[in-house]
């Protein structure tokens, strides 16, 4: 999802207080961030910020982070929120392949992946969100016992995420092929905006959970 350029959405961002602008700073203490020791989750590739919006209003007891690369996208989540912001959820402007600079050592309790870009060309592999080189990033922050949720409608990007995890030392702890139909997998399942647009489609959505 890239917006067009949204003119001044940089400006919005810099003035907004929703928004971690220095999230280096935070490295292992983002505790400080919440003003508690709640269990940190973050949602990398947010777009619009519909799903971790809603979690984090269902889950007062939980933080969250959405971590969202473009600008033009990340106001569009900002002005949806600006209305009712939630104490419990915080936004990061980056791109993910730093995330190992912005959270420290099993400092993240859980990640979600959503309909993460495919990226076809396989000279682009490493950009994917799911790929082995993500996964070991998200290995050097997510707790010991924490696990990764990925969530997408598309199966090549699917079946390229599931040979990935024996590179990086990851194992399914559940997995599906059509989540809406799957009642175990499907309770408690917040759609995302590509999620209910994709649905519509009847494309099925693929989804695992994965630990180490
Ligand atoms: N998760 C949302 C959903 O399911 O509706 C949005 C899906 S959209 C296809 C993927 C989003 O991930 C885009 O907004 C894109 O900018 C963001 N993204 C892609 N690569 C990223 C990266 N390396 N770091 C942060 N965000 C990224």
């Amino acid at each position: 999802m890239r917006l067009r350029n949204i003119q001044g959405s940089r400006d919005v961002i810099a003035q907004s207080p929703l928004v971690v602008h220095e999230p280096r700073q935070y490295r292992d203490e983002w505790k400080e961030a919440f003003g508690n020791d709640h269990p940190i989750r973050i949602e990398v590739g947010m777009g619009k910020g519909k799903f971790i919006y809603q979690l984090a209003r269902l889950n007062p007891q939980i933080n969250y982070i959405g971590i969202e690369k473009y600008s033009s996208v990340l106001l569009r989540a900002l002005q949806k929120m600006e209305d009712e912001p939630l104490p419990n959820l915080l936004f990061i402007r980056m791109d993910a392949e730093e995330i190992s600079e912005v959270f420290g050592r099993e400092e993240v309790d859980r990640i979600y992946l959503n309909f993460s870009d495919p990226w076809p060309k396989d000279r682009y592999a490493k950009r994917r969100l799911p790929s082995r080189e993500f996964l070991k990033r998200y290995d050097s922050i997510l707790k010991k016992d924490g696990v990764l949720e990925f969530k997408t409608d598309n199966r090549e990007l699917f079946d390229f995420a599931l040979l990935e995890l024996p590179f990086a030392g990851w194992e399914i702890v559940s997995v599906t092929y059509d989540l809406h139909h799957d009642e175990e997998m499907m309770a408690g399942n917040i759609m995302t905006e590509y999620e209910e647009r994709f649905s519509a489609q009847g494309n099925p959505i693929c989804k695992y959970i994965i630990k180490r």
